[in-house]
């Protein structure tokens, strides 16, 4: 089964005090929500805060936790980093991979990326594999070979079975925190085309399972109609889930 999902990506932002404050302020505000096994909502903050969040998620059916990154090794030498096992480990059940400010910043690639999807799944972690075009790939109309190229190089090693724990983000990355949002035919058309190149690789059954989310300036203004899109399973938010209120309004459009 298919399931629709807002995730909360918060980025480097709150102190420790107010992300307490924010995410029991949306779960009282879901009380009212209609959230059931196939809608989800996925908190992602800072990681210092991933145990006091799943402390609070944990106890709710239908919200989860999201680390925002992990390492491709369980355990050793690597200062500063955290694996999927330690996520794990405080409850988190889901892990951004990919996320273009770390493909940006942190000079990830596809193939450091397809081990982290892989070390996510052992340990029992869904990864939430984020992709998207730059501005100047889609002026090019580069943005599907692009597009293509993150999902086969970041993704495709996995059998099918590792395939169902997967959960694609696509984030034009000239949307991201601009104000400036693909509309819904863009979302909808490199939606269907992840979908379509999943059914080639791993066949209708597993791309009809697959949650597909669109990220890039959603807001409660265009949730409705970016949802309504057959192929936007929900979306992955940046700025609007750091505000209650905005966060639940996009949840309640799905
Ligand atoms: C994001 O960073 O994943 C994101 C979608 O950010 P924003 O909603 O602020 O554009």
């Amino acid at each position: 089964m298919r399931k629709k999902i807002v995730a909360g990506n918060w980025k480097m932002n709150k102190l420790q005090n107010e992300a307490k404050t924010l995410v029991n302020q949306v779960v009282d505000l879901l009380q009212n929500s209609n959230l059931s096994d196939d809608k989800r909502v996925i908190f992602s903050p800072p990681s210092l805060y991933l145990e006091s969040v799943s402390l609070i998620t944990n106890k709710e059916a239908f919200i989860s936790s999201c680390s925002q990154n992990i390492y491709f090794e369980n355990s050793g030498a690597y200062t500063g980093e955290l694996s999927a096992a330690m996520v794990k480990s405080v409850g988190c059940e889901y892990t951004l991979v990919g996320h273009s400010e770390r493909r940006a910043l942190f000079h990830e690639t596809d193939i450091i990326l397809a081990k982290k999807v892989s070390c996510a799944i052992v340990q029992g972690v869904a990864p939430i594999y984020c992709c998207g075009e730059l501005l100047a790939e889609r002026k090019s109309k580069k943005h599907y070979d692009i597009i293509q190229a993150q999902i086969e190089g970041g993704l495709f090693h996995l059998s099918e079975d590792e395939f169902s724990n997967i959960i694609i983000a696509y984030e034009p990355v000239w949307a991201i925190g601009t104000g400036e949002t693909a509309s819904s035919d863009q979302a909808q058309e490199m939606h269907a085309f992840i979908r379509g190149l999943v059914a080639a690789k791993y066949g209708n059954t597993a791309s009809d399972n697959l949650t597909i989310l669109y990220g890039g300036s959603c807001k409660p203004a265009n949730a409705a109609e970016l949802f309504a899109c057959p192929d936007v399973d929900g979306g992955l938010i940046g700025g609007a889930s750091l505000v209650a209120e905005d966060f639940v309004k996009i949840i309640d459009a799905l």
